[in-house]
């Protein structure tokens, strides 16, 4: 399909409409036949469960054009999974990871044209969600529910691609020890606003979360987790809690770190005072891949990353470029990574 003509160099991580999206309804007990549709915008009850009570889930994946220009997904089966725990957790209907994956192929083939080419740096994000669409006046689930999922091409999250970000450490909890922290819900994320926005505010580029129990150990920011180098440059250190999302990209890096590239890898509690003895500190998603931090700011003092602001540090540059690689299909994918759309 001829690619729009999009200066796909200057894109940012933003919303773009593009031609289709797909649309399922659930009413009534079932799921009813979904499809793909133009319309961009949505109609629902003013009192659906989604305004008044937050009940929607999302997801985020990325759809690249390959070295062979094959148009494929990163374990999508993850993020259906995902957004299975999701709407359990929030008492929403459940998609299955087949129907998933179907309404994937179905929206990216009939949005060709706005997959980046291969090599532009810029690539397809995914957006598939579930919100309550029905009216609920007293406290209880939607009777009824949307999923949905549209697609827009992106540019880098962090202006500047891979350049090292000052982040803030705040006295916001991002989420409490036993609510909703693991999964991928809007209400994680409205709450992450205001502590955010503070950050921005105060010339940072995201807020750094500790666990909300203790404030002694790392969580992670609004929507990225972090990973950790060890002085030596031998081992990958991820923080572990029951309270953060279990980030797709950590969980791969994690892997690649291993397999690829020879590290020792960890998951454990790591205490905030024991950040400043790590030479290198990346913050991980699907939207930043790895973001390399240069610093934290504390009301305390500044934390200096080893690596310093200048430029991303050794390891996380060789996991940035083996990760990208295996998306772009330049190194070979460990077994069933990659999804082939067409
Ligand atoms: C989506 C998300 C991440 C990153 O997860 P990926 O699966 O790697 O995209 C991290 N933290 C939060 C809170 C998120 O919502």
């Amino acid at each position: 399909m001829q690619k729009k003509d999009i200066d796909w160099s200057k894109l940012g991580f933003g919303y773009m409409k593009t031609d289709w999206r797909y649309s399922r309804i659930w009413k009534d007990g079932s799921w009813q036949e979904g499809g793909l549709t133009d319309k961009a915008e949505v109609t629902i009850s003013e009192c659906a469960g989604a305004l008044q009570y937050a009940q929607t889930g999302f997801e985020g994946l990325k759809v690249y054009e390959t070295k062979k220009g094959e148009i494929v997904a990163f374990r999508p089966d993850l993020n259906a999974e995902r957004l299975q725990r999701t709407c359990d957790r929030l008492v929403m209907p459940k998609i299955s990871t087949g129907d998933f994956i179907d309404a994937l192929d179905q929206l990216v083939k009939a949005n060709l044209g706005y997959v980046p080419p291969y090599g532009s740096g810029a690539t397809l994000y995914i957006r598939p969600f579930i919100y309550g669409c029905g009216p609920v006046i007293g406290v209880a689930p939607s009777p009824s529910y949307e999923f949905r999922m549209f697609c827009t091409p992106v540019g880098p999250y962090f202006k500047g691609g891979v350049k090292p970000i000052r982040i803030m450490l705040s006295d916001y909890d991002r989420a409490a020890p036993h609510g909703t922290g693991d999964i991928k819900a809007g209400l994680n994320y409205a709450m992450s606003l205001y502590a955010g926005e503070a950050a921005h505010k105060a010339g940072f580029s995201e807020n750094m979360y500790l666990d909300a129990a203790t404030r002694t150990y790392v969580e992670e920011t609004g929507g990225a987790n972090f990973i950790f180098i060890t002085r030596d440059g031998r081992k990958v250190i991820t923080p572990k809690s029951p309270s953060i999302l279990p980030s797709i990209t950590r969980r791969s890096l994690m892997v690649v770190a291993r397999d690829y590239l020879g590290l020792e890898v960890e998951e454990r509690p790591v205490r905030f005072d024991e950040v400043s003895s790590f030479a290198e500190v990346g913050l991980c998603g699907t939207a930043a891949v790895i973001s390399p931090v240069g610093q934290i700011h504390t009301k305390d003092g500044d934390v200096d990353v080893p690596s310093g602001m200048q430029e991303m540090g050794p390891v996380l540059t060789r996991l940035r470029e083996t990760i990208t690689g295996i998306q772009m299909g330049e190194i070979e994918a460990p077994e069933g990574w990659i999804h082939r759309i067409c």
